[in-house]
């Protein structure tokens, strides 16, 4: 590992004070690893872990703020979590191990990197991890890449589960830099690779994620998390669904659809939605859906398998949430 300077902030305008040349460390799971390979190589780590940014609490309009330090583990178990979004607390213990969550932190796994083969790997050509050198993956074994929102620069999939759940429930990102403050939607917060894979989120370098706010969606009490991966634990999706719907007397009233390991940011399914709004609940209504969540596809040489692997997926969780009661 390189060597590199380490401080501790014992506040946020320590951290503020340094991010400019330095990394915020949180939990360390991505962070840690990728400097072990020399993927990521700063010259400062900020120690954050002082900062009082782990609390989760109630907003005056029924929604929940999750502090942008809040481990996962005690996201996932929180009550406001478990009773008011049931796909978030799934999506969330469906991900790495007891021990990585008990670690990893809200900001940080909205941060969290691609699990690309090339990318972790400094001796084999990458745009995201060196811009120019070329995307190993594109011709390359693609089997684990994004069906959806790749480029010919980049076709990795976003790695999270969590970020799913937030997607679907149109969650907030609010960060703060020196002197300035700012919420970024959810479905900006992530940006497709484009000819710029390097740049992954609406970040600047010296912002720090200090919550993420969770609406009022009483709906989402009747929502899941399905996800369908090579091994039943420890391992990332080859694709999963994050749904949420609102259904009374039968017919859909309200819907909320996202897809995750097939897609190069937490994918928003708004098509499909639409698709079941004012339907009965029914199995085929879920297939058209699915089939609608798909129609933009781009299979690559080894992962065509993926198009038909997430429809089957997210038909499972609008069976699943269809039968809730
Ligand atoms: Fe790098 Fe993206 Fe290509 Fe993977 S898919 S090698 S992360 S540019």
């Amino acid at each position: 590992m390189k060597p590199f300077e380490f401080i501790t902030a014992v506040d946020e305008h320590q951290a503020l004070a340094a991010a400019a040349r330095a990394k915020f460390l949180a939990g360390g799971t991505t962070l840690v690893d990728l400097m072990k390979l020399h993927v990521e190589q700063p010259a400062a780590l900020v120690d954050i872990n002082a900062l009082p940014l782990d609390e989760v609490e109630e907003l005056p309009d029924g929604g929940v703020r999750v502090g942008g330090m809040v481990r996962n583990s005690d996201m996932a178990k929180h009550p406001l979590i478990r009773g008011r979004y049931p796909l978030l607390a799934e999506a969330i213990v469906s991900g790495a191990s007891p021990q990585l969550r008990n670690m990893a932190t809200t900001g940080g796994n909205l941060l969290q990197r691609t699990r690309c083969y090339y990318f972790r790997d400094t001796a084999l050509p990458c745009n995201k991890r060196e811009p120019g050198s070329g995307c190993g993956a594109f011709h390359g074994y693609n089997r684990i890449h994004a069906v959806l929102g790749g480029s010919e620069h980049c076709i990795a999939t976003h790695p999270s589960d969590m970020c799913v759940a937030l997607a679907a429930l149109d969650a907030v990102v609010r960060v703060r830099g020196r002197g300035r403050e700012r919420s970024i939607r959810f479905a900006d917060f992530h940006v497709l690779p484009g000819d710029r894979p390097e740049r992954e989120h609406a970040l600047e370098p010296d912002e720090l994620i200090v919550a993420v706010d969770i609406p009022s969606t009483p709906f989402a009490v009747r929502s899941a998390y399905v996800k369908i991966r090579d091994r039943a634990s420890y391992a990332f999706a080859l694709a999963s669904a994050a749904v949420a719907l609102d259904v009374r007397d039968g017919a859909i009233h309200q819907a909320r659809i996202a897809l995750g390991g097939i897609a190069t940011k937490p994918w928003r399914a708004h098509e499909a939605e639409a698709m079941l709004i004012g339907k009965r609940v029914d199995p085929g209504v879920y297939r058209a859906a699915a089939d609608a969540a798909l129609r933009g596809a781009v299979p690559r040489r080894h992962n065509a398998f993926k198009i038909e692997l997430a429809k089957r997926t997210l038909v499972r969780a609008l069976t699943r949430v269809g039968a809730m009661a």
